[in-house]
């Protein structure tokens, strides 16, 4: 494809972002559509300017990644109501100058999961506190899944519980709980801490789901301890995947090439980009 005067930009701003795949996903999902634009990435902790820039340079669509998620929020001139209710955006539309945020994560781990189980009136334990431990908990119990909340401190894990109206149980208790479903949603054992785990292998048993958020590694030690005992594991490509094929819905209005994006990501996680 040629670059030229008609070419459109979008992005991803965060700090750091050396390590975002999402210009590989989303350059491959443009190319294979044969949509004219392209996605860099942009690491920058001047949220106020960036926002100045969009709008200044017609940039049509942007990604917010750490820390921008929330701090975005007042920037704009448009919440979408689900970014509204989590309280944070990943996305951004720009339309003739009028920037909507969204939240694409909540959606993102939705999909992902759904693949694999179904999740009406099951049990779940989201490990985390933070902003995606906030989006898969606020989508989860409006999909009718009975949840509770563990997290290292208890003040946050329980301030986030007492949003989702759910309970809290402390991390050292875990293995009195009984769950069909696990997600871990905290930055422990990604790439290069690959063997840090907060999940003892005892409590994990066959008849369990786990899901790890992260995604590189993508068999994270904790997926490899739940495949080892027998668990059904969703590791965090998926959930990458399609938050950021809902954000190329959003952006272009065409349906997203998810297996080209899962496909080019994997191989830049197999080559180590
Ligand atoms: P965040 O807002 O910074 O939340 C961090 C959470 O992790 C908090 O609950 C924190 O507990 C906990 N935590 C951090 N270090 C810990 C440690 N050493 N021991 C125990 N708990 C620890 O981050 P986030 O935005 O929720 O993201 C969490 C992870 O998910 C990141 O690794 C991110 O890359 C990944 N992620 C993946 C996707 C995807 O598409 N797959 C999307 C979003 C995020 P305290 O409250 O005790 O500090």
């Amino acid at each position: 494809m040629t670059i030229d005067q008609h070419t459109k930009l979008y992005g991803v701003v965060g700090h750091p972002i050396g390590h975002s795949l999402s210009p590989t996903m989303h350059n491959a999902a443009f190319y294979a559509t044969r949509v004219n634009a392209v996605y860099l990435a942009f690491d920058t902790t001047d949220i106020e300017g960036c926002i100045k820039g969009i709008k200044a340079l017609g940039i049509r669509g942007m990604s917010v990644t750490i820390p921008h998620k929330s701090a975005v929020i007042p920037l704009l001139d448009e919440l979408d109501a689900l970014a509204e209710q989590i309280g944070a955006v990943n996305t951004i539309v720009n339309n003739h100058g009028f920037l909507t945020g969204y939240n694409t994560d909540a959606v993102g781990a939705l999909r992902a999961l759904e693949e694999k189980v179904e999740l009406e009136g099951k049990t779940c334990v989201i490990i985390g506190a933070g902003g995606a431990a906030r989006a898969i908990g606020f989508i989860l119990k409006n999909h009718g899944v009975r949840l509770s909340i563990s997290n290292r401190s208890v003040e946050s894990g329980e301030n986030l519980a007492r949003y989702l109206d759910c309970s809290f149980v402390p991390l050292a208790e875990i293995e009195n709980v009984s769950m069909d479903i696990l997600i871990h949603s905290t930055p422990v054992g990604m790439y290069p801490h690959d063997e840090q785990c907060l999940i003892p292998r005892e409590i994990l048993t066959k008849e369990m789901v786990v899901m790890d958020i992260i995604y590189n590694p993508l068999e994270s030690t904790l997926l490899k301890r739940a495949r080892s005992q027998g668990c059904l594991t969703i590791d965090g490509l998926g959930m990458f995947i399609h938050q950021g094929a809902e954000q190329f819905r959003l952006w272009t209005g065409l349906e997203a090439p998810v297996e080209i994006m899962r496909g080019e990501v994997e191989q830049a996680l197999r080559v180590g980009t």
